[in-house]
């Protein structure tokens, strides 16, 4: 399973790159990996999990075939060419509670309570969740770093049925001391794909992982407006990327990289947007 795993991954890599190779068309290859099984993820080959995806599809190494954006994530930030705003920092609050650990296979994800919320930039998000990505998927001044975490928020006042505007946070991780907040909960990651366990309510505490970026309520950060780094990759999303590298041990990042393989997406093109450093 994991050899036609990578054949289709190179098969996609042709489609996208060769359009006069004999190689099955990727919405074919889409096709084919959804009436397979759910097993089939080989490197860089996908879950979707956004909850406005559409269909079970892979990643590849190129841009979706049909809307192709010129907005995707993620990408490479470079600082010297980034704007300066030192006005302020954003305030970032989070009421959260921490109630599920999920294995899918492509990532690991841990699961808000409902209700949860993340209060930025004067609006008030949902916080859905919080997943891995080995190795990270920004990069910086096309530095890559072994593990990158999304929080994923989503605007508070989106009705049921309009398109989720995202608020997402990536925090990037290198290798150094054992972090206190991947403590609490690696341990109750499910090693078994497709398995969900829940977690004591107050057991895993997200500010333990705040109070390392947060400094007098206010992050350093750049942002950005891209996508979804998985499908449906909608460009709704505004990045936030903090600047503080956090560590974690060097067990703990493999522990998390030997449950979810390499699930990082390739840089796409910025295409002119603007990025911003916030001081
Ligand atoms: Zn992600």
């Amino acid at each position: 399973m994991k050899k036609m795993a990578t054949m289709l991954a190179i098969a996609s890599y042709l489609a996208c790159n060769s359009p006069e190779t004999k190689v099955p068309a990727a919405d074919t290859l889409a096709k084919k990996h959804t009436d397979t099984t759910a097993t089939l993820h080989g490197d860089n080959l996908v879950k979707a999990e956004a909850p406005d995806a559409g269909s079970e599809m892979e990643q590849g190494y190129c841009l979706p075939r049909g809307g192709n954006g010129k907005m995707q994530s993620p990408i490479n930030i470079l600082t010297s060419e980034a704007g300066k705003d030192d006005q302020k920092g954003m305030i970032v609050k989070f009421q959260t509670d921490i109630v599920g650990a999920e294995n899918l296979g492509h990532t690991v994800q841990l699961d808000f309570k409902e209700g949860s919320i993340c209060m930025a930039d004067g609006k008030t998000y949902n916080s859905k969740q919080f997943h891995f990505h080995t190795p990270s998927e920004h990069l910086i001044d096309g530095m890559t770093f072994p593990m990158e975490m999304h929080i994923v928020n989503t605007l508070k006042d989106s009705t049921p049925n309009a398109k989720p505007s995202y608020l997402v946070i990536g925090i990037l991780f290198k290798m150094g001391k054992e972090n206190k907040f991947i403590k609490e909960f690696l341990k109750d990651l499910p090693s078994e794909e497709g398995h969900k366990d829940s977690i004591p309510s107050g057991s895993v505490n997200l500010n333990d992982l705040a109070n390392e970026v947060v400094k007098s309520g206010k992050i350093s950060y750049f942002s950005y407006d891209g996508s979804l780094t998985t499908p449906p990759f909608s460009e709704s999303v505004k990045w936030v990327v903090i600047k503080q590298i956090v560590e974690a041990s060097p067990d703990q990042i493999i522990a998390i990289e030997k449950l979810e393989g390499n699930n990082a997406r390739h840089v796409q093109s910025v295409n002119g947007r603007k990025i911003v450093s916030h001081s």
